[in-house]
C-alpha cells in the first residue's frame, strides 16, 4: 500500500510542478505580446537583478527567445556566475555590469531621507538610469525589468506613504513613448512571489536572498492582505493603471530612467543628478 501512496504523491508533485512552470510561461507570453516585445527590429536587455525574480524571467525568456530568431536578447547581471546554470544551453550574450550597476545602499538611504523620497523608488530610479545608459550603448530597443506583483504593487503603496500620486513602472501607450528614451517593460508584473519561489524549487535554479532596498512591514501587509483577499494585488495594479489612463494626458516619460511621470525628469532621477550619484 505504501508504494501505491507514494506513486501517487509524487505523481501530484509533478502535476503541480508543471502547472506551476506553465503558468509562469504563460504569464510571460501574455505580457510580452502586450508590451509588443521580440519584433523583429528588438535588441532586449533583460536586467537580471540580484533577486529571484531575474533568475525565472531570464530562465523563460532565453527559451522564448529561440522563436523570434531576428530579435536579440541581451542579458545583463550584477555577477554572471549566478546565470551559468540558465544559460549554458542557449546561445545567449550576457554582459557582467557588476561595478557599472553596483547600488551603495547607504547612500541611497541617506538621499532618500534627507529628501524625503521612498528608497525603493529611488534605488530603482538609480538602477534604470544606469540600464538606460547601457541599453544606449549596445543599442538595445527595450529594458526588461523583473518587477512582479508584489514587487510593484510595494512601490506605488510606497509612493502613496509619501504622498506621492500612486504610478506603475511602465509607460502606457505608444503616445507617452520618446525616442529618446529606452522603453521599459515588465514581463512578470502578472506573477506572485510565491509562485516565483516555488518555479525556482522545480527548476532546479539556485539563488541568494538578498537585502532589498524596502521597508519589511509593507512587505508583509501586502503578502497578508494577498493571503485574505486572493487577487487583491492585481486588482489594486488595476486601479492604479486605470487612474493612470484617466491622467494620460499629463503623462510623460522621464528622459533619463524611462519610467512615468508628470514632468520631464522625476523626482527621484533630479535628486539622483543633485545629489551627484548620477550624471
Ligand atoms: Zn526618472
Amino acid at each position: 500500500m505504501k508504494g501505491t501512496r507514494d506513486y501517487n504523491t509524487s505523481n501530484v508533485e509533478v502535476r503541480r510542478s508543471t502547472a506551476i512552470i506553465e503558468e509562469v510561461e504563460r504569464k510571460i507570453r501574455r505580457a510580452i505580446s502586450r508590451f509588443h516585445m521580440f519584433t523583429p527590429i528588438d535588441h532586449i536587455l533583460l536586467c537580471v537583478y540580484p533577486l529571484p525574480h531575474g533568475l525565472v524571467l531570464a530562465d523563460q525568456m532565453v527559451k522564448i527567445e529561440k522563436e523570434f530568431p531576428k530579435s536579440k536578447l541581451t542579458l545583463c547581471s550584477l555577477n554572471e556566475k549566478m546565470l551559468s546554470s540558465i544559460v549554458h544551453n542557449y546561445d545567449v550574450e550576457v554582459i557582467d555590469v557588476g561595478e557599472r550597476i553596483k547600488i551603495d545602499i547607504k547612500e541611497l538611504e541617506r538621499i532618500a531621507e534627507e529628501y524625503n523620497l521612498p528608497l525603493g523608488s529611488l534605488t530603482l530610479a538609480f538602477l534604470l538610469i544606469k540600464l538606460q545608459e547601457i541599453a544606449k550603448e549596445i543599442g538595445a530597443t527595450k529594458i526588461a525589468l523583473p518587477l512582479n506583483a508584489n514587487l510593484e504593487g510595494y512601490l506605488v503603496f510606497e509612493r502613496m506613504i509619501y504622498g506621492h500620486i500612486p504610478l506603475l513602472d511602465m509607460p502606457l501607450s505608444a503616445k507617452v513613448e520618446r525616442r529618446d528614451v529606452i522603453r521599459v517593460t515588465l514581463p512578470m508584473i502578472n506573477i506572485l512571489n510565491n509562485t516565483i519561489k516555488e518555479y525556482l524549487k522545480v527548476r532546479g535554479i539556485k539563488y541568494k536572498e538578498q537585502k532589498m532596498p524596502i521597508k519589511e512591514y509593507v512587505v508583509k501587509w501586502l503578502d497578508y492582505f494577498e493571503e485574505r483577499y486572493p487577487g487583491i494585488l492585481y486588482s489594486y495594479l488595476n486601479n492604479v493603471e486605470r487612474l493612470m489612463r484617466i491622467n494620460e494626458e499629463v503623462m510623460n516619460v522621464c528622459i533619463k530612467c524611462g519610467r512615468p511621470t508628470i514632468s520631464e525628469v522625476c523626482e527621484e532621477c533630479r535628486v539622483l543628478i543633485s545629489a551627484k550619484l548620477v550624471k
